[in-house]
């Protein structure tokens, strides 16, 4: 210490900090420098540079006076205490640099040291009291007993909750415990091997335990015991599994192990034989001389003595298998193969023998065995299996509707089943064996010779693919065709190699027939309508003439009389005019749908925003009268003639307007999206809605859901849309239910891009 002024003087900042203890300089000046440790104290004091801070009221005056004696000259050391530790400490209080240093030494518990070198060890401790109850435990004891301090003190050894046990499970009763052993004999236990159970990991930790007795001076007598525990839970578990496993690879070596021995000319075995007796368990008394035919398995000695005297007398080597009883009792199959040895006169010395354990062997060959079984079971089970699929094969055949030859590569017919036989008018007996194009494949229909090279079925034979024909004929036993459609697969034996064909043939006529008569339905169909139409058209057109006669008439007559005759007369005339009236829209109405479509006029591009516009335009008055709205947005174009568009976008809005809920006024919204090759253009109201069950009449000419008091109308608006829309290759449907208006969607064809 006397030395530091010079090296303080030298470089005093860094001196300080280095040293791991307190320390304080006082500057000639009266400035103090307070080192690290010194700092790192005074900041959890939170004291600022004020070192007195660290010490008691009386401590710090004690302190104040050595510093004035330092100043002086003389070196003091003040025992003093601590604030933070409330630990007693020396100072050393020394003139340095001009200045004074004082040095703080802390004493500390030799108890507490201890107890936290253990505690960074991990090593428990526990003091207990006579009687064995614990007074205190370190801080790692806890921890490694899975149990709380407070749950620790005050309880003794002999506390039935401890359960602790032997490294061989037995339990470890605590009047055994080291600290009760230590405590009664005032001996020191060392290393015990305990398990306890650890409650927080519900498993069990494995401890070295060892107990150390505190004596009164003099005597035997422990006052206290500290035992000292680690937890060796890894090592432990590592060992036993070491353990383990070298009994595992013991048992491995004894149990696949060779026995070598040795014998004497005449056979007998002469000690020692380290591998006979770790094997075989016998003693050399036991297997001495001929004893160790003992340890063969009594129903093979016989055979084993005979193999070992025929080799002791042809002198030849011995070979034989027999079963031996291992030390554990058990016996082991071996086979023992044993040369004898010469000497240079070529007479035997001894034999040397080797046993070799059988069992992998045995056990390969009765694999094997099952093997076999049950291979040859599974073939058994196959060739039921076959035989059930060949019945229900040959079922199948028999019962088919269809006509079904098999062929072979010649196109012979090796097989029919009874439909193909009934079709064609042959017995199968004659069918099969017979070449099958020769016999009923050798016309075409109209006449020609079927050449062999255009026969699908005889290509089949040649390529392997199978084909399928919708229409031909085949030849019936009476010479007609009959007409048919077949598939021809081809057939490969277990090779894989082709083997001809099955031919499965249907008897179209019938087909053909309601093809035939459905054909001339259509037609028939076309052709009524077509007069229909036609008879619609003159018939509306017609009658328009005589109409408007009857109704000019009606009107000069009801100018002229109205009013003069009787008043009954004047109604019957309303009547009359009211009636002309409705024949001349129905009959108009019946003209315009007689109209769609009867001039051919070319299709051309219309944006479906100038229809809009111009059926806005035609249900102006409507929208007027009756508040309702009309919006749209259609950004599509189609392909169409406009003026039909534009009556049917027209019917549409119309009805909508027309159809309203009476609570609500009318809107009508009109959409359009584009849907591949169609544009899809979407009417939707809110009005009265349409009933499920009317959703495909309405489309009807003349079907009306409404009194003509309620809504007027004729009922052709809809039959007209449909009519325009299918005239343009679309489809007309609607989405509706009373009450919660409806959705009309039509296609039309999307214009092609300009
Ligand atoms: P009309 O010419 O009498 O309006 P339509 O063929 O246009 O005849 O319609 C047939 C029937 O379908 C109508 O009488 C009406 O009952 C029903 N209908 C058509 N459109 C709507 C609609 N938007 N809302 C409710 N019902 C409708």
């Amino acid at each position: 210490m006397n030395d530091l002024p010079a090296a303080a003087g030298a470089d005093a900042g860094a001196l300080l900090a280095a040293l791991p203890d307190p320390v304080a300089w006082l500057g000639p000046d009266g400035a103090w420098t307070v080192n690290a440790a010194a700092a790192a104290r005074l900041d959890r004091l939170d004291a600022g540079q004020d070192w007195q801070a660290l010490f008691s009221e009386d401590s710090a005056a004690r302190l104040r006076r050595a510093v004035q004696d330092a100043q002086a000259g003389q070196t003091t050391r003040v025992t003093v205490r601590v604030v933070d530790t409330a630990a007693p400490g020396l100072v050393t209080v020394a003139p340095s640099g001009g200045g004074v240093l004082l040095h703080l030494h802390v004493a500390r518990d030799p108890l507490e040291v201890a107890l936290e070198l253990m505690d960074g060890l991990h090593l428990g401790l526990t003091v207990q009291s006579p009687d064995s109850r614990i007074l205190m435990v370190n801080g790692a004891a806890p921890d490694i007993l899975g149990l709380s301090a407070e749950q620790l003190t005050g309880r003794d050894s002999l506390d039935p909750r401890w359960q602790a046990i032997h490294p061989d499970g037995r339990p470890f009763p605590g009047d055994t415990h080291p600290s009760r052993v230590a405590l009664r004999t005032g001996q020191v236990v060392r290393d015990v091997p305990m398990g306890i159970f650890h409650p927080p990991s519900e498993t069990w930790r494995w401890l070295q335990v060892t107990a150390i007795p505190r004596l009164v001076a003099g005597t035997n007598e422990a006052k206290q015991v500290t035992t000292v525990f680690a937890d060796v839970t890894d090592r432990y578990v590592l060992q036993r599994e070491m353990q383990r496993s070298e009994q595992r690879f013991r048992s491995l070596v004894e149990a696949t192990s060779q026995i070598v021995w040795d014998a004497h000319p005449d056979g007998h075995f002469p000690p020692p034989q380290p591998g006979w007796e770790a094997f075989t368990g016998q003693t050399p008394g036991e297997y001495g001389g001929a004893g160790w035919l003992d340890a063969v398995h009594p129903d093979d000695r016989p055979g084993t003595l005979r193999d070992w005297r025929r080799a002791m007398q042809t002198e030849q080597h011995y070979l034989t298998e027999h079963r031996l009883r291992r030390a554990d009792g058990t016996y082991v199959p071996m086979q023992a193969r044993a040369v004898a040895v010469r000497d240079e006169n070529g007479a035997i010395r001894e034999w040397v023998g080797i046993h070799t354990d059988m069992s992998a062997v045995r056990d390969a060959q009765q694999a094997l065995i099952d093997l076999n079984a049950d291979l040859e079971r599974r073939v058994q089970e196959r060739t039921l299996a076959l035989a059930d699929l060949t019945r229900f094969s040959t079922l199948l055949l028999t019962a088919a509707g269809e006509g079904i030859f098999g062929l072979n590569p010649d196109g012979v017919t090796t097989f029919a089943n009874p439909a193909a036989a009934r079709m064609l008018g042959y017995s199968v007996e004659r069918m099969i064996g017979a070449s099958q194009h020769d016999l009923v494949h050798h016309h075409h229909a109209d006449g020609r010779t079927y050449d062999l090279h255009e026969c699908p079925i005889h290509q089949t034979l040649q390529d392997g693919q199978t084909r399928r024909v919708e229409q031909d004929v085949m030849w019936h036993a009476q010479g007609h065709a009959v007409p048919v459609a077949y598939v021809v697969t081809p057939t490969h034996d277990e090779n894989g190699r082709p083997s001809g064909a099955v031919v499965m043939v249907q008897d179209i006529t019938e087909r053909e027939r309601a093809q035939e008569q459905l054909r001339e339905l259509i037609e028939d169909l076309e052709r009524s309508n077509q007069d229909l139409e036609q008879f619609a058209y003159v018939a509306s057109h017609d009658l328009q003439e005589p109409l408007r006669t009857i109704g000019s008439y009606t009107e000069l007559f009801a100018r002229r009389y109205q009013g003069q005759l009787d008043p009954r007369a004047d109604q019957y005339l309303h009547y009359m005019q009211d009636a002309v009236m409705r024949m001349r829209s129905l009959i108009q109405d019946l003209l315009g749908f007689a109209r769609v479509g009867r001039h051919d006029t070319l299709l051309e591009r219309v944006p479906l925003d100038d229809l809009l516009r111009a059926a806005a335009q035609n249900v102006r008055g409507t929208l007027d009268d009756g508040g309702g709205t009309l919006v749209w947005r259609t950004p599509h174009a189609v392909l169409g003639q406009p003026s039909l568009l534009i009556q049917l976008i027209t019917n549409l809005i119309s009805n909508g307007l027309k159809f309203r809920a009476e609570d609500r006024p009318a809107h009508v919204q009109v959409t359009s999206h584009l849907e591949g090759e169609f544009v899809r253009v979407t009417v939707q109201d809110n009005g009265i809605g349409i009933a499920p069950e009317y959703h495909a009449r309405v489309f009807d000419i003349f079907q009306r859901l409404h009194r003509r008091e309620q809504y007027a109308g004729n009922g052709m608006g809809l039959a007209i849309c449909r009519k325009i829309v299918e005239f343009h290759g679309g489809r007309i449907w609607l989405e509706s239910a009373p009450a919660q208006g409806s959705t009309f969607h039509l296609t039309l064809p999307v214009a092609p891009s300009q």
